[in-house]
């Protein structure tokens, strides 16, 4: 087979040029990085679980009329997905205090947050993705202000889509952090969720015993980060079991 083009390699995606205009071939790789590319191992099995959890989530949000990049899982570690011009901004929902709020404006983990709180960090890896505020991004054009109110708005509904989902399987989703695109249709901009929904992109804490199911585990070494992931995907039903294929999700009571 000849070998596709490259169009992308990042620390944990590969994106190939998809079969038609307009595609890209989104693979998943086992490489774990955290602090910037600082720390990073391998962990077998990491990629695929990404490549079924990113699918399963992204699906969820097309029925409910959020839309994704997604187009269909391909193989284990690849889904054809739609080109999309990505906006360089990380937008982060947090709905518990963990991680970088907690160092900058001194929250203690775990803390909840009055309502849900929509942050942007601008995609730079030179600078450590800075936080920036919605000023920053109107007068640097990074994104319009319409861009901008369809992205708090695209986030909002996200985040309750996945908190919905998690909690029937027993999971509080802390935060997460989504990346946004622009499609043309015609003369029509708008805006899809892009990327990758996975735990490597989000905070998930077990409601009885607040395990961390994410990438946590790998960023404080907290065990085996490829468990966390399975227990995730396996209450979910998204992991394939025995010949019947997929099992059920582990709904709590
Ligand atoms: N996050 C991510 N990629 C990044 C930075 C953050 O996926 O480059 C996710 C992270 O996993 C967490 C959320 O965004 O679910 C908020 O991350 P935070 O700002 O606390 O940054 P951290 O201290 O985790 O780098």
């Amino acid at each position: 087979m000849a070998r596709r083009k490259l169009v992308y390699e990042g620390k944990a995606k590969i994106l190939y040029e998809g079969p038609e205009p307009g595609t890209l071939v989104q693979y998943f790789k086992d490489d774990a990085t955290a602090g910037n590319g600082e720390k990073r191992d391998t962990i077998d099995g990491k990629g695929a679980l990404n490549n079924r959890l990113s699918e399963y989530f992204m699906t969820g949000l097309g029925t409910i009329g959020v839309p994704t990049h997604f187009i269909k899982r391909l193989n284990m570690r690849e889904q054809l997905i739609r080109a999309v011009e990505i906006i360089p901004l990380e937008v982060v929902v947090r709905n518990v205090a963990a991680g970088s709020i907690c160092e900058r404006l001194g929250i203690e983990e775990g803390t909840p947050m009055p309502r849900p709180i929509v942050e942007f960090y601008l995609k730079n890896d030179d600078l450590n993705d800075p936080i920036v505020s919605e000023e920053h991004i109107i007068a640097f054009g990074w994104a319009a202000q319409q861009d901008l109110d369809d992205m708090v708005s695209l986030a909002l509904r996200v985040n309750d889509f996945l908190s919905g989902l998690m909690l029937g399987v027993g999971i509080k989703l802390v935060d997460f952090k989504i990346e946004i695109g622009r499609v043309w249709d015609n003369e029509f901009m708008r805006l899809i969720v892009a990327d990758e929904i996975s735990p490597d992109s989000c905070r998930l804490w077990d409601i009885e015993t607040n395990r961390k199911l994410d990438k946590d585990v790998f960023r404080r070494d907290l065990g085996d980060l490829a468990d966390a992931y399975t227990e995730v995907a396996r209450r979910l039903g998204v992991m394939p079991q025995g010949p019947s294929g997929v099992s059920r999700p582990t709904l709590i009571n």
